[in-house]
């Protein structure tokens, strides 16, 4: 959620054409669910009926305060007796409930995986963008542009915005271009290159078809890889020069001698380093790839650039060396031992114990900076009106 209104900035518009609400309020309606749930789980007793617990009657007070979040939730949801997945025969079949995860019955939305409404929340405006055609292709690029956005946003977290460069383009002295770079940080003669894909794994890839697999992997990473390396050579031996793609300008970089990258994806993409351990397990090197909600965390823990690049670096020359099941796995075992080399191992794995802490050091401070607007909402509640916890009952008999 906390992604989402960056992500859509350029398409505001035809939501609020074409969906007619904002993404503020879709924001606003998860940490209203969220707040309500934990509420309840906190206060009440639903004995076995724990259906109750994820029940939000349409006279819910909420509701009357922000009509608009009937419209979302009538976008993200099924009704009670609709036939949803006739089509999911296999494990990989596109899941239906992921798209519309709330169930509508006659007078109330039934959440029963409450975080799978964050991520219809997070994907869906996309799929409902592309699906009507004269304006498929502006959203698809505006996708590319944001993506490049929220890099240089999060890198500019712990990095003077002075050294980071989006889209830049490397121009042999002769003046063809040898390739772009969709962002890069650049300081003390040392060079970081981020490339940014916005493409997604297509379902089929997705249902374990093999070729399509490869296909779209190459799309989200290989070439993503490739055109970072690229350049490398003629940067270093100092033989191109460097100038912004949409103005022409020229850029004065100071030389560079040694460089790092990594390519990005603007989705949540678990398996990428499993994937791209197994489709570089050829190469002499394995590159770095993850998603930005990966580098949102590296970030967080990064003292600036030094960290940044270090890390870059040990886990570049040893890629071979350390395996782990995700980008953070890396990165915990950074925060623990500097990814130096051990002298009685051939290789070492991480495991992923480092996953809670990042939940409870990063993840539940960000929850309560959320959760601490619900009593706002409610603040002016009368006594009969149905009550904020969705039971249909007025206030004066219900949490009141
Ligand atoms: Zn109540």
């Amino acid at each position: 959620m906390n992604f989402l209104e960056t992500k859509y900035s350029l398409d505001k518009d035809w939501l609020l054409t074409n969906k007619n609400f904002s993404l503020e309020d879709a924001k606003n309606l998860y940490i209203n669910l969220k707040s309500i749930i934990n509420f309840k789980l906190n206060v009440k007793d639903f004995g076995d009926n724990f259906i109750e617990l994820y029940t939000f009657n349409f006279n819910n007070y909420i509701f009357k305060k922000n009509p608009n979040f009937i419209k979302i939730l009538d976008s993200l949801s099924f009704k009670e007796n609709e036939v949803l997945n006739q089509n999911f025969n296999g494990i990989g079949d596109l899941n239906q409930f992921k798209i519309r995860p709330v169930i509508k019955t006659d007078n109330s939305y039934i959440i029963p995986l409450p975080y799978t409404v964050s991520e219809a929340i997070y994907d869906s405006p996309f799929y409902w963008m592309i699906d009507d055609k004269k304006y498929r292709n502006k959203a698809q690029k505006n996708r590319g542009d944001i993506a490049e956005n929220i890099v240089a946003k999060l890198l500019s977290r712990k990095i003077d915005s002075k050294f980071i460069h989006s889209e830049v383009e490397v121009k042999e002295v002769k003046a063809t271009t040898v390739t772009d770079i969709d962002i890069c940080v650049v300081k003390d003669n040392k060079m970081l290159i981020f490339q940014v894909k916005s493409k997604r794994l297509s379902q089929l890839s997705k249902n374990g078809d093999i070729a399509t697999f490869e296909k779209d992997f190459k799309l989200a990473v290989r070439d993503a890889h490739e055109q970072a390396i690229l350049p490398y050579e003629l940067i270093l031996s100092n033989k191109c020069y460097f100038q912004y793609k949409d103005s022409g300008k020229k850029l004065e970089l100071p030389e560079v001698n040694e460089i790092y990258s990594a390519c990005l994806v603007l989705d949540s993409y678990p398996a990428i380093t499993a994937h791209t351990r197994l489709f570089f397990h050829k190469e002499k090197i394995t590159p770095i790839a993850m998603s930005i909600f990966d580098l949102e965390i590296i970030m967080e823990y990064s003292q600036g650039f030094d960290t940044l690049f270090d890390y870059f670096k040990k886990r570049t020359q040893n890629s071979k060396y350390f395996i782990a099941d995700s980008e953070l796995g890396f990165f915990g075992g950074y925060l623990r031992t500097k990814l130096e080399k051990r002298p009685d191992s051939d290789i070492v794995a991480f495991d992923a114990d480092f996953a809670q802490r990042f939940d409870l050091d990063y993840y539940k401070p960000l929850m309560e900076k959320y959760e601490i607007k619900f009593p706002e909402t409610i603040k002016n509640i009368g006594r009969n009106d149905y009550c904020f916890c969705g039971s249909g009952i007025k206030l004066k008999k219900c949490c009141g």
